[in-house]
C-alpha cells in the first residue's frame, strides 16, 4: 500500500507563496513588496532585509542549509551557485544570516556560461538579480534542502545574459499595449495585462540499466543507430493506455514534489509512442511557468532515476517513432480577471475579442520566423520538418466557428451570425447528453485556437518556453501597439475599430489553414501563399538579427541589437555543438562497439560454414554463405561510411566558428551521419541478437 498524503496539506509547503509571506511579514513590509510584484515598483532595500530575514528563518525551519540564486542561462537548463547561510562569529560559533544584499544581488563567475561575445573573459561578472515575481522555494534532494531564490542574470554592462529578462520585458511590453486597447473599450479599471501560459510536457522513460548501456543516449540524448522493431506504434494502444506500475510509482512521487513546489500538475497520460508520456500543469502567469516547467523537467529526470528510470526530454529520441514536444497553451488576462482571448457565445458580436484575435493573426504571419526560430533547437530538426507532428510551416488553426466569422466581415463587411455547437448525442439514453464544442479539434496545426487560447505546438521538448513567450508577447504587443495608436486618434472609435478589424483579417487571412498540416497540398498550398517553411535551425537563426527583428525588440525594449547578436551566435553555436557530439559518439560507438560486433559475428559465421564442410562435404551451405557475403559487403559499406564521417567531423573543426560552422555540420556532417547509420542499422537485424553489443530499440521501449 502506498502511503496516504493530503494534496491539499503538502501542496505549496516548499514555496515562500502569498500565504507564508502573509504569516511572516511584516503588514507594512508585505504591502511594499506587493506593491513591486503587482506594479513593478522598486524595491527598497531595507524591505529586501526584512523579506530576506523571515525567507532564512522559514527555510531554517523546514531544514535548509543553503540558498541559491537559481537562474537560466541561455543554455536552456537552470544554473545555481549555492552557499550556506553560515556566517563565524566569535568564540568558533556560527551565525546563520541571509541578508537582504545576498538576497537581491548574486554574482556567479559568468565566464562560464555563454554570452555569444556579450562579455570577453576578461570580463568575467556577471550579476543575478531576484525575481520577486516568481517565488522563492526549497528544493529537498541528496545535497540536502536548499533555499532558491529565481533570479535574473544580466552581464556587468546590463545586458541580459539569460531567458529569463527578456521575457519579463516582454510582459511588461504586452502589459502595456494591451492595456491601451482595453481602455479604449471602456474597461478603465485594468491597470495591467499577463499572459497566462500552460505548457505540456511530452517525454519519455526507459529502464535506467539499459540507458547505461548506450552511450548515443547517454551523450546527446538521443539513439543514434537502431532498426525500428516488428511492433512500433501502429497498434496505437498505448495512448491513454493503462499507465505501468513502475511508471505509475514515478508519476506519483513526481506529482507529489511538484505538488510540494507549487507546481499544480493536474493531467498525466501515456502519448502516442510506446514509453511516451505527457504531464500538464494548470496555467499561471507566463514568468512563472516558465520556471515551474524547469523544475518539472528538472524532477523527472531526477525522480525517474530512483525508480531506476531514465527520463528522455530529448525530440526525437527514436527515429521512427513520435517524438516529443511541448504544447505551449498561451492567452492573455487582464489583472481583473478577464481573458480577452474568450470568444464568448457569440464571438461575431465581441468586438473587443475579434480585435484581439485579429492581432494574434497580422502577429503571426508577419513574424512566423521568429515563431519557428523560437521552437528551433538541434532536435526538433529531427521532428519540424522532417514529416512529423507538427510541420514547419506556421499557420493558424481556427476552427469553423471563427473561420465563418472572419469569412463573412471579409466578405461583407459585417458578422451577423455565427455557427453554435449544440448537443450531442451519444445514443444511449442513460447517458448524460454532452454540449458539444462549437469547433472540433485539429491535431496538425502548428498553432491553433483553442477554445479561449492559442495552443503553440511546434515547441521542442528539451527546451525552455521563455523564448517562444518572448516572441508570442513581443510580436503581439507590436501588433496592439499600432492599432491603439491608431484607434487612439479615431474620430469614431466604433467605425474604426470596425475597419481594422476587417482591413487586419483581410490582409492576413493566408495564415489561417483549418486543413491537414501533415499534407503534401499543404506544402504546396502554402507556398503559393508565400508562407515561409524554415526546415532547419540553422535556416532560422538569422531570423533574429534582420533589420525588421532588431527594430522589431529594440522598440519594446526586450532585446537589444547586442543581445540579439549574442543570441544568433549562441544558437549556432549549439548546433555545432550538439552535431559534433552526435558525430564524435557514432564515430566511437561504430568502431568500438558495432564493427568489433559484426567481425565476430562473420567469424562465426565463417568458422560454422567450414565445420559444416569438414564435416560433411556435400552439405549445402549457400545460405550461411550467403549470409557472410550480406554481412561482410555492409561491413564495407559501415567502414567507408566510418571513415568518411571521421574525415568530415575533422573539416567541420577547422571551419570559422558561427554560421559558418554550423552550415557545414547541418549540410555535410548530418548526411555523413545518416550514411553511417543506414548499414549498421540494417547489420542490427542480421546479426545474431546476443551479439548485438545494445539494448535494441525493442528492448528500450517495450520493457520499461
Ligand atoms: P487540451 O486538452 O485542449 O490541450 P487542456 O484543457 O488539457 O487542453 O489544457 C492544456 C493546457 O492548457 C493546460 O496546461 C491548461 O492549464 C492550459 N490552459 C487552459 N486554459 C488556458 C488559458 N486560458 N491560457 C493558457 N493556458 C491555458
Ligand atoms: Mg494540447
Amino acid at each position: 500500500m502506498t502511503e496516504k498524503i493530503s494534496v491539499t496539506d503538502i501542496f505549496g509547503m516548499n514555496v515562500f507563496n502569498d500565504t507564508t509571506m502573509v504569516e511572516r511579514l511584516p503588514k507594512k513590509v508585505y504591502a511594499a513588496l506587493k506593491k513591486t510584484i503587482e506594479k513593478g515598483e522598486d524595491l527598497d532595500p531595507a524591505i529586501a532585509d526584512v523579506v530576506a530575514n523571515a525567507m532564512k528563518d522559514w527555510a531554517i525551519e523546514r531544514g535548509a542549509t543553503h540558498f541559491t540564486h537559481w537562474f537560466q542561462p541561455m543554455t536552456g537548463v537552470t544554473a545555481e551557485k549555492h552557499d550556506s547561510f553560515i556566517n563565524p562569529t566569535s568564540g568558533g560559533k556560527i551565525l546563520m544570516e541571509f541578508s537582504g544584499k545576498e538576497l537581491i544581488k548574486g554574482e556567479p563567475d559568468a565566464s562560464s556560461f555563454p554570452s555569444g561575445g556579450l562579455r570577453a573573459t576578461f570580463e568575467a561578472r556577471g550579476y543575478t538579480a531576484w525575481d520577486c515575481t516568481s517565488p522563492a522555494f526549497l528544493r529537498e534532494d541528496a545535497a540536502g534542502v536548499t533555499l532558491c531564490i529565481p533570479t535574473a542574470f544580466c552581464s556587468y554592462t546590463g545586458e541580459a545574459l539569460d531567458k529569463k529578462t527578456p521575457l519579463l520585458r516582454s510582459m511588461e511590453a504586452i502589459s502595456k499595449q494591451a492595456t491601451r486597447i482595453v481602455h479604449l473599450f471602456g474597461h478603465n479599471d485594468v491597470t495591467s495585462v499577463t499572459t497566462s501560459v500552460g505548457p505540456e510536457q511530452e517525454y519519455f522513460l526507459i529502464d535506467k540499466a539499459k540507458y547505461l548501456q548506450r552511450d548515443d543516449i547517454i551523450f546527446t540524448g538521443r539513439t543514434l543507430f537502431g532498426a525500428m522493431p516488428p511492433k512500433g506504434q501502429e497498434m496505437d494502444d498505448h495512448y491513454f493506455g493503462s499507465i505501468k506500475e513502475r511508471v505509475a510509482a514515478f508519476m506519483r512521487e513526481l506529482n507529489i514534489e511538484l505538488w510540494k513546489l507549487g507546481v499544480t500538475a493536474k493531467t498525466q497520460h501515456n502519448e502516442v509512442a510506446p514509453a511516451q508520456h505527457e504531464l500538464a500543469p494548470i496555467y499561471a502567469t507566463a514568468n512563472i511557468a516558465t520556471d515551474h516547467n524547469q523544475l518539472i523537467m528538472e524532477s523527472m529526470r531526477k525522480i525517474a532515476n530512483r525508480h531506476g528510470l531514465a527520463c528522455l526530454l530529448h525530440e526525437k529520441p527514436f527515429a521512427g517513432v513520435n517524438g516529443s514536444g511541448k504544447h505551449d497553451n498561451w492567452s492573455i488576462v487582464t489583472n481583473t480577471g478577464k481573458n480577452l482571448l474568450e470568444p464568448g457565445k457569440t464571438p461575431h458580436e465581441n468586438i473587443q475579442f475579434l480585435l484581439f484575435l485579429a492581432a494574434v493573426l497580422k502577429a503571426v504571419d508577419e513574424h512566423a520566423d521568429l515563431l519557428r526560430l523560437s521552437a528551433a533547437n538541434p532536435g526538433n530538426d529531427h521532428r519540424l520538418g522532417a514529416n512529423e507532428a507538427p510541420p514547419a510551416i506556421i499557420s493558424v488553426f481556427l476552427g469553423e466557428q471563427l473561420e465563418d466569422v472572419l469569412t463573412q466581415l471579409i466578405e461583407t463587411g459585417a458578422a451577423t451570425s455565427c455557427k453554435q455547437g449544440g448537443k450531442l448525442n451519444i445514443g444511449v439514453h442513460t447517458l448524460p447528453e454532452l454540449k458539444k464544442d462549437a469547433t472540433d479539434r485539429n491535431r496538425t496545426s502548428p498553432f491553433a485556437f483553442t477554445g479561449n487560447k492559442f495552443e503553440f505546438r511546434m515547441v521542442a521538448s528539451s527546451m525552455s518556453i521563455a523564448g517562444a513567450n518572448t516572441v508570442l508577447n513581443t510580436i503581439v504587443a507590436d501588433v496592439l501597439k499600432d492599432m491603439a495608436d491608431e484607434l487612439e486618434k479615431a474620430d469614431n472609435f466604433d467605425l474604426a475599430v470596425h475597419d481594422l478589424i476587417k482591413k487586419t483579417i483581410t490582409d492576413h487571412q493566408r495564415i489561417v489553414f483549418n486543413g491537414n498540416g501533415y499534407s503534401d497540398e499543404w506544402v504546396k498550398e502554402a507556398e503559393r501563399r508565400g508562407l515561409p517553411n524554415i526546415k532547419s535551425m540553422v535556416d532560422a537563426i538569422p531570423s533574429i538579427i534582420t533589420e525588421k527583428a532588431i527594430t522589431l525588440f529594440e522598440k519594446h525594449h526586450v532585446y537589444s541589437s547586442a543581445e540579439l547578436h549574442s543570441r544568433a551566435e549562441i544558437q549556432f553555436e549549439i548546433y555545432s555543438k550538439a552535431i559534433n557530439i552526435e558525430a564524435k559518439t557514432m564515430i566511437n560507438m561504430a568502431s568500438k562497439k558495432f564493427i568489433p560486433a559484426v567481425i565476430k559475428y562473420t567469424t562465426n559465421l565463417a568458422a560454422s560454414i567450414n565445420a559444416i564442410k569438414a564435416a560433411l562435404p556435400t552439405a549445402n551451405t549457400t545460405v550461411q554463405e550467403k549470409l557472410l557475403e550480406t554481412t561482410s559487403d555492409l561491413l564495407v559499406k559501415a567502414e567507408s561510411a566510418l571513415y568518411k564521417l571521421k574525415e568530415v567531423d575533422d573539416i567541420a573543426g577547422t571551419k570559422a566558428e558561427g554560421e559558418e560552422q554550423a552550415r557545414y555540420f547541418k549540410d555535410v556532417v548530418v548526411p555523413a551521419m545518416a550514411e553511417l547509420r543506414e548499414p549498421i542499422d540494417t547489420l542490427e537485424l542480421i546479426v545474431d541478437k546476443e551479439l548485438w553489443p545494445v539494448p535494441t530499440y525493442g528492448d528500450l521501449l517495450f520493457e520499461v
